[in-house]
């Protein structure tokens, strides 16, 4: 098959030579593939397979050199918010960064094409407010996707299971166990990685778990909650790529 096509979302492009451009993307099989792409600066094609956008990708592959290149690129999302808006170039940047760093999960039956697609899309249509909670559920949802999602439902420790009604006022996440301390558990335990997150902040992630996002989207959380579940979220995601997401590093530029 030297020539083939198929949906894929642009994820980066590096200059190669003078004029010529070496493009990673994510296909809807969830895997993550290099092509290039030929032309100058005032090629139409250029400026069409450009980082964030969606479409049905043309490849031309080389059956002798196993070379592939982008012979058309037929655009289906744009996305413009995300080139306009500071905050937004920095999340879908944070995203395809970590789409590349962990190679989409590396499972074919994955949902990290649906995922990212989801969160892209939304980050285009919503607030920059919305999006920065969006940003953190896109997050959160890509640990589950990775396998690494910590259990919201009981303390890793004993297993005793958190209840929506008990008193108590926070849990502490260990990075020791990748998992939450109730109560009893988190006084025995200090460990360097252990980040407290509020009651109100473990519901949320629960909520993530069991409700549609449609539902989720509906809760509304305060500015400290957001603070501890950021926190808590950015540190996970940071250490499942082995603390290398350099998006991560420059997040001063938009907070
Ligand atoms: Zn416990």
């Amino acid at each position: 098959m030297r020539n083939t096509q198929i949906p894929a979302t642009i994820l980066k492009t590096a200059l190669s030579g003078e004029s010529n451009r070496i493009v990673s993307y994510l296909t809807c099989e969830n895997q993550i593939a290099t092509a290039m792409l030929y032309g100058g600066p005032k090629s139409k094609l250029r400026s069409m397979v450009s980082p964030f956008h969606t479409g049905t990708l043309y490849i031309y592959t080389d059956p002798v050199r196993k070379t592939s290149k982008i012979t058309d690129f037929d655009v289906s999302a744009f996305r413009p918010a995300l080139r306009e808006d500071l905050y937004k170039n920095w999340a879908a940047t944070l995203c395809s960064e970590l789409v590349l760093k962990t190679f989409a999960g590396g499972q074919e039956e994955g949902n990290v094409f649906t995922l990212v697609n989801g969160f892209l899309d939304g980050l285009n249509l919503v607030s920059e407010n919305e999006s920065r909670i969006g940003t953190l559920r896109f997050l959160w949802r890509y640990l589950g996707e990775l396998g690494l999602q910590p259990d919201v439902t009981e303390c890793f420790s004993c297993g005793t299971e958190f209840d929506r009604n008990e008193d108590s006022e926070s849990v502490l996440y260990s990075a020791e166990g990748n998992g939450f301390l109730c109560k009893s558990c988190k006084n025995t335990t200090k460990a360097p990685g252990s980040i407290e997150i509020s009651k109100n902040a473990l519901l949320y992630l629960q909520a993530l778990q069991f409700l549609s996002p449609k539902e989720v989207r509906a809760v509304s959380i305060d500015s400290k909650t957001f603070g501890q579940l950021q926190e808590l979220i950015f540190y996970l995601i940071n250490r499942a790529t082995s603390f290398s997401l350099n998006t991560l590093e420059s997040r001063s530029i938009v907070w």
